[in-house]
Order: structure tokens, then sequence, then C-alpha cells
């Protein structure tokens, strides 16, 4: 469990004390570890020994860890069940769910579900189905719902939403369930209200750099490194869906603005010349890195904190109007990248562009 100390702190203090909530909602950003949290958890009312800390060694812990312990049931979104009748649907999510389960099991870096992934009925039945058994170890039980906001985004009933309600409305004794969103606001209200909500905030990069240091194989080099420490921006999961690709969209944004704003017609001829974008999709990865900066500058000019570091010059010399005309631009040329034309032109038409508004 990496980071969001000042919150397992608080939570362990809840939970020795017995006032931790029977419902959690876990609330924070992509990647920083929500679901993870909820696994430490569940490992803090499970766990053997009655420390401040999971203490991560026992039979307990290292069941959690995993992914093996009977009462602890993590319902994830999947693509909707395909069988009509109720009790085959359910029967179809658990097999979905497990399949996931054995994929994070050997794989535990997973990425975002897949767009079309839910809650439907099916797995709202399925965590009734689980909730009404008794505890198999005699402990506590944990219901994991990540993702929470994706129950039944496309389906006009209501039946899953009350069917969900109804489980949290009254836990049965001994249980805990930790929902877990990036965006509360997309939870029904009458859910939201059942849950104490537990927000989650970025990561330090320093937690992010240990994190990747003592995770990814093979390590990475120490440039690669900062780059992906950058560009996650406080976010595991997004430090470790960076590609290198990304990285090299980022560097090339940074060396376009560079040339734009020391003005200089020589070094902007040279940072064209640099950068041959044999690809379009390298070329609207660019752009893409280049409307992020120019975001995250107009963040910090309206004194609101942005996600990853700007060039100084940047912040220096342009006011947030000029930011957001800046900004309107790339979208311009994003959108002509999208049709036939060179690639070339458009970064040459782009830097007249950007110089002019910044
Ligand atoms: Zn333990």
């Amino acid at each position: 469990m990496t980071g969001h100390l000042e919150v397992r702190r608080r939570l362990a203090r809840a939970a020795r004390a017995d006032r931790l909530p029977q419902v959690i909602l876990l609330a924070g950003p992509a990647g920083v570890g929500k679901q993870r949290l909820a696994l430490w958890l569940a490992q803090l009312v499970l766990c053997e020994r009655r420390d401040d800390e999971p203490c991560g060694r026992c039979r307990t812990c290292r069941l959690v860890d995993g992914l093996a312990h009977a009462d602890l049931h993590w319902v994830v979104p999947i693509p909707r069940p395909k069988a009509a009748d109720p009790d085959k649907a359910v029967d179809e999510a658990a097999q979905a769910i497990a399949e996931v389960m054995e994929e994070r099991r050997a794989k535990p870096l997973y990425g975002r579900p897949d767009g079309m992934a839910s809650h439907s009925m099916a797995s709202v039945r399925l965590l009734q189905r689980q909730a009404s058994l008794t505890a198999v170890e005699g402990g506590r039980r944990v219901f994991i719902l990540g993702d929470a906001d994706r129950l039944v985004p496309q389906e006009s009933s209501q039946e899953a939403a009350n069917a969900l309600l109804k489980l949290l409305e009254e836990p049965p004794a001994g249980s805990l369930f930790v929902l877990t969103t990036e965006e509360p606001r997309r939870l029904l209200p009458t859910i939201r209200s059942r849950a104490v909500p537990v927000r989650l905030g970025r990561l330090k990069d320093a937690e992010v750099r240990g994190f990747l240091e003592r995770e990814l194989a093979p390590p990475l080099e120490r440039q690669a490194l900062d780059e992906r420490v950058a560009l996650g921006a406080g976010s595991i999961g997004d430090a470790v869906a960076a590609s290198d690709e990304r990285g090299r969209a980022q560097r090339a944004a940074g060396q376009l603005l560079d040339a734009v704003l020391s003005g200089s017609a020589a070094r902007y001829e040279r940072a064209l010349r640099q950068a041959p974008f044999a690809a379009r999709g390298e070329f609207t990865a660019m752009l893409d890195a280049l409307a992020e900066t120019l975001n995250d500058a107009a963040r910090g000019r309206l004194g609101q904190a942005g996600r990853r570091p700007v060039p100084p010059a940047l912040l220096k010399r342009a006011e947030a109007g000029a930011l957001l005309r800046a900004m309107e631009r790339v979208a311009e040329a994003r959108e002509a990248a999208a049709g036939n034309v060179n690639p070339q032109i458009l970064l040459a038409v782009l830097g007249e562009d950007l110089a002019e508004a910044l």
C-alpha cells in the first residue's frame, strides 16, 4: 500500500475504537490506489493481529493479498451478461468477475475497466447472494464495489440501483461495504447518502517514484523514470500506463513551446526540422500533450493546482486569456490532424498561431 498515510491512520483509529462506518465511499482521482486501499481496509478488519495497521503477514492478510479470502468479495465492472434468465445471468457475472480476479492475481497492476463494462442487475444480485451467506471464516465480511459509478448507466430501470440501495441501507451484521469512484457526483444521491465519504488525494511524486522503482520490471532508466513520475502527476495508474510514446510526445510538445517562447526564428526552424512526425498518431499525441501543458499553465495562472510541472517561461510570459487562445489553436490543429492534412504544414501554421497567441 503506497501513500495516504493520514487517511489510513484515521481509518485505523476508527476501526480500533469500533467506529468504522459499515459503508464507506472512497473517492479520488484515477490510479491513486482506491481499490488498493479498499483491500487494505479488508486486511484492517480481518487481520488476526490487532495492531494499528494490518500486519500483512498473518494467514488472513496473505489471503486478502492473494485475493483468496473466502469472506472478501470484490465486484468490478464487467460486460453485461447475455443470459436472459436472471439466475443464469448471475452465474455469468460471477464467472466474469472470477476471471478478472484471476488476471489480477497474476498481474496486480491493472488498467481501467473497458468503457462498456458496468455493474448490471446481475452483479448486484451476485452481491445480494454473497451478502446473504454467513461468514466462512467466522469473522467479518468485506464487499468491495469498484467504480461504483458504473452502476447500470445504460439501463433505464432503476432496479439495480434500488437493490443495491436496500443492501446498503441494512448491511448484514459484521459486513463492511467499500465503494470506490473517481466521480462521487455520478453516483445516485440516494446511494451516496448511505456511505461515509473518504477522500483520497493525489500521491506525492516521491511515493509514485518509490512504487515504480519497486514494482516495474525491468526497471526504468533514470530519465524514463523521471518522465513517468511527471506524467503520472500523483497517480500510480497514470504513471504505469504512460508509455514511452507519451514521454516522447511530452518532450516534443515541450520543445515546440520552448521554440515558440524563445521567439527566435532560427530556433523555431530547428525545432520544426527536429520533429519529423512520420506517423500521424505521433503528431496527434504531441498535440494532446501540448493541450495538456497549456491547460496546466492556465490552471496555474488561475491559482488552481496544475497536474504537471509547467515550463516556467510559459507561466511567466502568458496570461490566462492568452493560454486559452493558444489552447483553441491547438484544438483546431487537432481537428485538422484528424483529416488528411500534412502534419508538417499543420505544425508550421500552429507554430505561427502559438507565437502570436502567447
Ligand atoms: Zn494480518
